[in-house]
């Protein structure tokens, strides 16, 4: 870890219903004093973001989106969701480019960079999602790969700025690179984000992604160059988020 407060960033995707808000007390409890040592931000599907900042009332835990319109002002466009009416709703943060919707709805560098300076205008803080695919790991090209998507994703503005390394094809499986592999990228994110923002690049912090669980977290939140992680399924559940929390480095 880095001398940046860690974050730990929950990521619902599309999961749940109104229901499942109940882990949020319930992390809450499991948490405790963590809360004031470890960022903690929960992002749950856009129509349940209003009732999670219900669920944690005065708490020290943020709302995130999952994604927002490249949009800032109105405008016709069905189905899209600005930066400005997720923070009216109770968010902070909101995270853009994650690999799904690269994947699948063919979101370019572009188009998320656009989206992360929507972001950054309605006052919400970024998490940008970057990361190589396992045919891109075994041509040698990880680092090229995620510095160039760093370079062309990430916003005009590095203000509030996190970045989340999600290499793909550990996302959703049971495989995690190797702690020195994870260390050689987040090393390369740091020094494309010292070559695209000078010193204020050295205040981002660099969130690690792809099947961190109860388990694996204490390992991979204590790698050099590590300031937190972006959690998917093990988010969903507060007895294995909190647990997360917790082994953060300086959490308890
Ligand atoms: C993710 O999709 O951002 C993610 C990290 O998922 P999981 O933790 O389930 O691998």
């Amino acid at each position: 870890m880095s001398g940046l407060k860690p974050l730990i960033a929950g990521n619902w995707k599309m999961h749940g219903r109104r229901a499942n808000l109940e882990e949020i007390p319930a992390l809450i409890r499991e948490t405790g004093a963590a809360l004031s040592r470890v960022e903690v931000v929960v992002c749950p599907p856009a129509p349940y973001i209003e009732a999670a900042r219900a669920h944690i009332g005065g708490a020290a835990i943020a709302v995130g989106g999952q994604d927002c319109s490249p949009v800032s002002a109105d405008a016709a466009r069905t189905g899209e969701v600005s930066a400005g009416m997720l923070r009216d709703a109770g968010a902070s943060f909101v995270i853009v480019g994650h690999s799904e919707r690269r994947s699948l709805l063919g979101e370019t560098d572009d188009l998320v960079r656009q989206k992360a300076n929507a972001a950054n205008a309605a006052g919400l803080a970024p998490i940008v999602c970057v990361g190589e695919t396992q045919a891109q790991r075994a041509d040698g090209k990880a680092a090229e790969v995620v510095a160039a998507q760093v370079a062309a994703s990430t916003p005009d503005d590095p203000a509030g700025l996190v970045v989340a390394y999600e290499p793909v094809w550990a996302i959703g499986g049971d495989r995690t690179p190797t702690a020195e592999e994870i260390a050689e990228i987040h090393g390369v994110v740091r020094a494309e984000l010292s070559r695209r923002y000078g010193k204020a690049g050295e205040a981002v912090r660099i969130l690690y992604g792809g099947s961190v669980n109860a388990k694996n977290a204490k390992e991979i939140l204590a790698i050099d160059g590590v300031d937190g992680a972006l959690v998917g399924r093990a988010c969903l559940k507060a007895a294995d988020f909190s647990a997360i929390v917790l082994a953060a480095p300086g959490a308890r």
